[in-house]
């Protein structure tokens, strides 16, 4: 079975677009039912698992960012370009946007490292002066855009901890760290440490709500049982749909 969401346009034909991270996307006219469009994508499910799989193998390849002015990166579900100066950090924060809302705007201190800034509209990243080599620009800004994303990260997976804690009815007291870790985008240990993967920030926030929720009701079940599952069913009843997302487009949310 391939998942697919659909985007409603007045058009003749449809579309079908395969997408790294959003996955199977059907543009059709309102007109055409739910049945007809899975009917289409049945006929083309083989083209479709072809790039499929195209798309996973260039992942794997090249799997990072290149940094550049103008590139998209990925922030809670949405891409946004990136924008590189080497101006100093406060004309462009005061002059060329509006840096608003606070958890929005994080800004590293440091003269040495790179500054980053999220405006709502796009990244801006102040390069120090001094960096001359590009690869040495490359990976400078990646830990930094790393950093920024684990610590938004972290602000925002304890915020949804607290929103769904009562519903997993837990009161432990709760270690929660995000961590810089290639595998797994949750876990919870035996002394009730939840651990996230820096990358889930990427993901759109139903997909953090899930992975939140699984790691919340392993503290009361450790194990992924039937009642395990059906705790989390009673919390996100769609978690299913959530988890296969993340397995089709984890590969994919990463810099
Ligand atoms: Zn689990």
């Amino acid at each position: 079975m391939i998942e697919f969401s659909i985007r409603r346009s007045i058009r003749k034909t449809v579309g079908i677009l395969v997408h790294p991270v959003r996955g199977v996307i059907v543009s059709a006219h309102p007109n055409l039912s739910l049945k007809e469009l899975r009917a289409i994508v049945l006929k083309r499910a083989e083209w479709i698992i072809r790039k499929q799989n195209l798309l996973k193998n260039s992942a794997t390849l090249h799997p990072t960012k290149r940094f550049v002015e103008g590139e998209q990166l990925w922030y809670l579900g949405k891409q946004y370009p990136l924008r590189i100066t080497n101006d100093k950090h406060d004309k462009h924060c005061k002059e060329k946007h509006s840096c608003h809302g606070a958890s929005e705007h994080y800004c590293t201190s440091s003269n040495l490292l790179p500054t980053i800034t999220f405006s709502g509209e796009a990244f801006w990243i102040f390069l120090p002066p001094g960096i001359r080599q590009k690869e040495q620009e490359e990976s400078l800004l990646r830990s930094a855009l790393v950093r920024w994303y684990s610590a938004q990260a972290e602000a925002l997976i304890r915020q949804r901890i607290e929103i769904y804690r009562s519903a997993v009815a837990t009161s432990h007291p709760l270690i929660v760290r995000v961590r810089q870790q290639k595998c797994c985008w949750g876990s919870c240990t035996a002394k009730n440490a939840l651990h996230f993967n820096w990358r889930l920030i990427l993901s759109p926030l139903p997909i953090i709500d899930y992975v939140v929720v699984h790691e919340l009701c392993h503290l009361k079940i450790k194990n992924h049982s039937r009642q395990f599952w059906s705790l989390v069913g009673s919390i996100i009843p769609d978690y299913k749909e959530r988890r296969a997302w993340l397995r089709q487009n984890g590969r994919q949310l990463d810099i």
